[in-house]
């Protein structure tokens, strides 16, 4: 019942932003939306593999690219200029430990009130540009580093 459920809401979030609904899509957006997980393509075509999902390298990248620009998947840079996808639906903003490269989620429902909304402004207004979102990253030392 639960796996019926999910495979709804994968249709439903495809579906929205105007997306065909694939396996691939699907599995790439399942094994995505977990906390602190930020795989680069090659770490998330083993990491489907090893789930027992034959999916080709070049199908990973295609897609990776193509829910990226859809919204459904953000893509960053991590210190060594690795690129990396995050599917991860809860809004959270990432912790990057400068000694061993980790990266962790840290969510926003679990933290002391942020407001952007002065700093969007203040960007609009003098740069021009419309901010669509804030995102922080907060960079410093993990506890398996201190
Ligand atoms: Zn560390
Ligand atoms: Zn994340």
């Amino acid at each position: 019942m639960a796996k019926i459920k999910e495979r709804e809401s994968f249709r439903s979030r495809l579906k929205a932003v105007g997306l065909r609904h694939t396996l691939p899509r699907e599995r790439i957006l399942a094994y995505l939306d977990r906390k602190s997980i930020h795989p680069t393509p090659e770490e998330l075509y083993q990491g489907l593999k090893k789930k027992g999902y034959p999916i080709g390298l070049s199908t990973v990248y295609l897609n990776l690219q193509v829910l990226r620009d859809s919204g459904l998947l953000w893509e960053f840079k991590d210190q060594k200029g690795n690129t990396r996808y995050d599917g991860f639906g809860e809004k959270h903003h990432h912790l990057f430990c400068l000694q061993c490269g980790a990266i962790e989620d840290v969510l926003v429902r679990e933290l002391p009130e942020f407001d952007p909304e002065p700093i969007r402004k203040a960007v609009e207004a003098k740069n021009g540009w419309f901010i669509e979102e804030a995102r922080l990253e907060l960079r410093g030392v993990c506890p398996n580093c201190q």
